[in-house]
C-alpha cells in the first residue's frame, strides 16, 4: 500500500515527489510513456531560476529524480493503463502490476503534437522546437518558421517576431482555427510572411541541424523550399488523460479540471503540472504544482489517518 503514488515524472510530477519524500510519505513515481516530461526532450533551459548560465533540460530533470531519490521517493517504469477511483484506497493498474494506494498524484503532462514527418522528433532542439518561450531567444536574428493555424500559433509567430529576422507562418488552409484578433495582430507584423495553404513535406537537416523546409502547396502540389535555422510546431498539445476519461473532470480538449488547488471531484486524487495546464505550460509553474499538489496530498493523509 502506497502512501502517495505519482502519475509521471516530468518538473510536476518530480517536484510533488521532493515535497512527498520531505513529508516521509515514501512517494512511488510512475515514469510513463515519455521518462522526464518535455524537459527531456529540449536542450538549453534558461529560464528556469536558479541557473545564471542556463542548464539543459536532461541534466535538470535528473537533478530533480536525484534530489527526489535523495529523500526516499521510489521510481518503477511503466505507463498507467487503468484506474479505479470509485473507492480507497485507489487501485492503477500499469500493464501487469497493480499498485493501491492513499492518494494519487496526476503529474501525467501533455505531448505537444508533431507533424508526424521522418526524423522530426530527433531535431527537437536542433532547430525544431514545440516552445517558442523556452527556444525563441536562441534564433536572435535569424529566420525560422511556426507551423500552425491556431492561437498558439499566432502568439508563437508574434512573440518570434521579437528574436528572429523573419516568421514564415505556415498554415495548411487558407483560414484559421485561431481568433480574428490573433490574426489580425499576426498579419500586422511587418516580420510575418504568411504561407497558405501550404504543408511541410520535410523539414531540411541535412548534418542533423535545421537548414530549411520544403513546403507543398495543398491545391496544386507545387513545392517551395525556404532557407531557415528554426521550425515552431505549434499543432497543439494532448493531455495524457485518457485513462480519467470519466473519473475526473476534465474540459473538451481533454485537460483535467482542478477544483481548488491541485484538488479534484475525487478527495485524495490531485493533479500537477501540463495535464491540468494548457496556458503556461513551463517547467517551472509544472513545478510549483507540483508542489501544491503534494501538499495537498499530505495535508488529507493528515487528515485521513485510517
Ligand atoms: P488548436 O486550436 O487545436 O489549433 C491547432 C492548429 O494546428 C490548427 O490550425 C490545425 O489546423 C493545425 N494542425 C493540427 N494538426 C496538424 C497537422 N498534423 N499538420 C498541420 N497542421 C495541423 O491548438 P492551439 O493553437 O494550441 O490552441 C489550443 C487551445 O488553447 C485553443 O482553445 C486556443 O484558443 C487556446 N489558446 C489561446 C491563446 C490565447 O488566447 N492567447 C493562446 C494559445 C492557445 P486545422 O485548423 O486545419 O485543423
Amino acid at each position: 500500500m502506497q502512501n502517495v503514488l505519482i502519475i509521471g515524472s516530468g518538473c510536476a510530477g518530480l517536484t510533488a515527489a521532493i515535497y512527498a519524500g520531505r513529508a516521509n510519505l515514501n512517494p512511488l513515481v510512475l515514469d510513463g510513456h515519455e521518462p522526464g516530461g518535455q524537459l527531456s526532450l529540449t536542450t538549453h533551459v534558461e529560464n528556469y531560476p536558479g541557473f545564471p548560465e542556463g542548464i539543459m533540460g536532461p541534466e535538470l530533470i535528473e537533478n530533480m529524480r536525484k534530489q527526489a531519490q535523495r529523500f526516499g521517493a521510489e521510481f518503477k517504469a511503466g505507463a498507467v493503463t487503468e484506474v479505479d477511483l470509485t473507492k480507497r484506497p485507489f487501485r492503477v493498474i500499469a500493464g501487469k502490476e497493480v499498485y493501491e494506494t492513499r492518494t494519487i498524484i496526476v503529474a501525467a503532462g501533455a505531448s505537444a503534437r508533431l507533424l508526424g514527418l521522418k526524423g522530426e522528433r530527433e531535431l527537437i532542439g536542433h532547430g525544431l522546437s514545440t516552445c517558442a518561450t523556452c527556444d525563441g531567444y536562441f534564433f536572435r536574428g535569424k529566420p525560422i518558421a511556426v507551423v500552425g493555424g491556431g492561437d498558439s500559433a499566432m502568439e508563437e509567430a508574434n512573440f518570434l517576431s521579437r528574436y528572429a529576422s523573419r516568421v514564415y507562418l505556415i498554415h495548411r488552409r487558407q483560414e484559421f482555427r485561431a481568433s480574428k484578433i490573433m490574426v489580425d495582430r499576426a498579419k500586422a507584423n511587418k516580420k510575418i510572411e504568411f504561407l497558405t495553404p501550404f504543408v511541410v513535406d520535410e523539414i531540411l537537416a541535412p548534418e542533423g541541424l535545421v537548414k530549411g523546409i520544403r513546403i507543398r502547396e495543398s491545391h496544386n502540389g507545387n513545392t517551395r523550399e525556404i532557407d531557415l535555422d528554426g521550425v515552431f510546431v505549434a499543432i497543439g498539445h494532448n493531455p495524457n488523460s485518457i485513462v480519467f476519461r470519466g473519473k475526473l473532470d476534465m474540459d473538451e480538449n481533454g485537460y483535467l479540471i482542478p477544483r481548488e488547488g491541485s484538488l479534484t471531484s475525487v478527495p485524495g486524487v490531485f493533479i500537477a503540472g501540463d495535464v491540468q495546464d494548457h496556458r503556461y505550460r513551463q517547467a517551472v509553474t509544472a513545478a510549483g504544482s507540483g508542489c501544491m499538489a503534494a501538499m495537498d496530498a499530505e495535508k488529507f493523509l493528515e487528515k485521513h489517518k485510517d
